[in-house]
């Protein structure tokens, strides 16, 4: 069986940004790939809202049926305009899919992250 830690290191050295977040969107974990991505440093980034890459500009909409979606325990796919620390502004390709404990309650989510600004 493969041991915990190659989870970790498959995570760590990922070529697709990832983070981890609490039940509320609270940042708990973000990859390196992540931190490139957004210019943020992961003790920038724990316990933030995954709010702070928003650049406002994503209709409500949109944000509606990504909460819908977790709320049923479903994955949610989309695409996001964020926002990197240094203002600057990028199309996510965004990928986030609840995580359920043993007792079926959704306890964190995982976010995969592409930037596709080049693709639009
Ligand atoms: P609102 O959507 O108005 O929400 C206010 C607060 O409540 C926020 O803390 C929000 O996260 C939380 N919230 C809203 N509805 C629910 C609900 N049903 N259950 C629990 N919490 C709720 N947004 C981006 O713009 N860019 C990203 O890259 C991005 N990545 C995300 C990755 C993950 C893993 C998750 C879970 C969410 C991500 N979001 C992202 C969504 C983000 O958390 C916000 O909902 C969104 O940015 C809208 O921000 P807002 O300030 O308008 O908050």
């Amino acid at each position: 069986t493969l041991p915990p830690e190659v989870f970790r290191l498959a995570v760590e050295q990922a070529a697709v940004a990832i983070s981890i977040t609490d039940a509320k969107a609270r940042i708990v974990y973000a990859n390196p790939c992540f931190e490139k991505m957004t210019g943020y440093s992961c003790e920038e980034l724990l316990g933030k809202n995954q709010s702070i890459l928003s650049y406002k500009v994503t209709p409500r909409l949109v944000y509606d049926s990504l909460w819908g979606q977790l709320e049923r325990q479903h994955p949610w796919n989309g695409l996001l305009v964020n926002r990197r620390k240094d203002g600057s502004r990028y199309l996510a390709d965004l990928t986030i899919t609840p995580v359920l404990n043993t007792a079926g309650e959704t306890t964190h989510y995982l976010g995969l992250q592409r930037d596709v600004t080049e693709v639009h």
